[in-house]
């Protein structure tokens, strides 16, 4: 509970949970947009339910669902580099959990469903365009193929505002409330082991360890190093999330140990960003002044969070299984690399290992820099020219991304390369396009094509918005629509460099 003489977040000791209610959005309420696929196969709903008052209230945080609980969850975390203390969910309520028709449990969760004793200096609120990039983001990266949790709804408030930005005089205003629904099995972070360690609660998070590997790790209960086989597991499940964003060009932007799961999933869709031009030191998050979670250093972060990990588990490890996580975690900066490297190859339609492949990947990433070719479509559309043709000139040039890249003095050295490689593998080029167009998406979220939305949005003009929900469920195949609004084109010059702020 809220500290009754001070009215100030507590430090709140031994517990996991909090129980606290939600408190609903005010005013005129208006659907944004739904995920039908989370509504359909998570939340055995009719999508239809989504436009429905008492559905839009649900969300708005107004009542719970028969047989809920309102809790927030307690974690602490390393935000850029620094131990910060208690964190948790400062503006998020978990509505308890649904046993869906296919057996799976989720967790749906309220962000921006009000204050809670983890809010801090936070007034407990989420602002639209923060939302639409969370809820839209989400459900693409689901459809991408990158590990993450979902998103089933995002309701916001004709009425409801509240102050942004207000320490920076000049920025300060007032922006309309909202609220995602979010979906995971769990949202445990390697930062709630982290604040029973810091707080000296072994216990609690015994307990906490034991129950998430009976829910959500039950085959490896029984191990004789339990404890050491869950921390190999969480590794390397963040460790292959990791490799799936570097392969879309996704940034995080605040990989702070308090938004890694310990499913593994992406979470906390905040100042995140997807690159346009290659630029392997793109930073979307315009606080990240120093760069540490920049594109390339992503698994290095990763690996570092996942140290400060191992160190939360200690209080609960005995000698032999410390000796034997300290083991393991010496393969993981080489289990990484792999991940990484292998994603890549599988961009260019190699599936094998061979030697020279770290150069061959190096050498197009370098020149994807030196010309600013765009990150997603040079993919693309390489699996569209045949290998043959890509010193073509009047070939490439009908390729907006490849004629960037192919103005490169090293490009034919680069080719030459590459189809050799290719013959390596004796890949035939039908396999090879189909392989490419099955992992190089024509269509993610641009952080331009977000901005458009959201302006809309602001006049409740949700059409971009559900447009994109619908677009992000098929990013690999092309849409006319979406051609027609250039979603696919180079980003238009206003959008160059764009960032986004944590306020959200
Ligand atoms: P994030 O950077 O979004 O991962 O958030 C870091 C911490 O700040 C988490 O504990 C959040 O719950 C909390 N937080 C962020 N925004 C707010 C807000 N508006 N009100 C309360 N807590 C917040
Ligand atoms: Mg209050
Ligand atoms: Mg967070």
């Amino acid at each position: 509970d809220k500290n009754p003489e001070y009215n100030v977040p507590m430090a709140v000791k031994n517990a996991v949970f909090s129980k606290v209610p939600t408190e609903p959005l005010q005013g005129k309420l208006h659907l944004v947009c739904a995920s039908e696929d989370c509504l359909t196969n998570v939340l055995d709903l009719d999508p239809a339910v989504a436009e429905t008052e008492e559905f839009i209230d649900f969300v708005a945080g107004k009542y719970l669902p028969k047989g809920g609980l309102s809790v927030s969850h307690r974690y602490g975390g390393y935000q850029f580099g620094f131990w910060a203390d208690q964190l948790g969910d400062g503006r998020a309520h978990i509505l308890g959990e649904y046993v869906n028709s296919k057996g799976e449990s989720w967790q749906p969760q309220l962000k921006g469903s009000g204050e809670t004793p983890y809010s801090r200096f936070g007034d407990g609120r989420a602002v639209l365009r923060s939302s639409i990039r969370e809820m839209v983001a989400s459900e693409a990266c689901y459809f991408l193929g990158i590990p993450t949790t979902r998103a089933a709804a995002l309701v916001v408030s004709e009425d409801h505002k509240v102050w942004r930005d207000k320490s920076y005089s000049g920025h300060a205003r007032q922006e309309r409330a909202a609220v995602v629904m979010r979906l995971a099995p769990c949202w445990y972070r390697l930062g709630s082991l982290e604040i029973l360690d810091k707080r000296k609660e072994p216990g609690t998070m015994r307990t906490l360890v034991d129950h998430v590997i009976k829910h959500y790790y039950p085959h490896i209960e029984n191990e004789q190093n339990k404890y050491v086989a869950w921390y190999s597991e969480v590794a390397l499940k963040n460790l292959d999330m990791v490799a799936t964003w570097q392969g879309y060009g996704f940034t995080h932007g605040v990989l702070n140990t308090d938004n890694v799961s310990v499913l593994g999933l992406t979470i906390d869709y905040g100042p995140y960003g997807f690159i346009d031009h290659y630029n392997r030191h793109y930073v979307p998050n315009t606080s990240d002044d120093m760069g540490r979670y920049a594109y390339y250093k992503q698994p290095e972060i990763i690996l570092w969070n996942l140290e400060k990990f191992a160190a939360a588990m200690e209080p609960i490890l005995s000698e032999d299984e410390k000796q034997k996580i300290t083991e393991f975690r010496s393969t993981l900066e080489e289990y990484a690399r792999k991940k990484v490297l292998e994603t890549y190859l599988l961009k260019l339609g190699l599936q094998e290992n061979h030697d020279g492949d770290d150069g061959l990947v190096q050498d197009l990433l370098q020149l994807m820099q030196q010309t600013m070719a765009d990150f997603t479509c040079t993919f693309r559309q390489l699996g569209e020219v045949e290998p043959k043709e890509l010193l073509n000139q009047t070939v490439v040039q009908e390729k907006w991304s490849l004629s960037k890249v192919s103005a490169a003095k090293q490009w034919s050295a680069w080719v030459t390369k590459y189809q050799e490689r290719l013959h390596k593998e004796n890949v035939t080029e039908e396999d090879r396009r189909v392989r490419m167009s099955n992992v190089n998406p024509v269509y993610i979220p641009r952080n331009w094509i977000l901005q458009e939305a959201i302006a809309d949005a602001e006049n409740n003009d949700f059409e971009k918005v559900r447009f994109l929900m619908k677009l992000f469920k098929n990013p690999f195949v092309v849409n006319e629509e979406a051609e027609k609004r250039g979603y696919s084109a180079q980003p238009p010059s206003w959008s160059y460099g764009l960032k986004l702020s944590c306020s959200s």
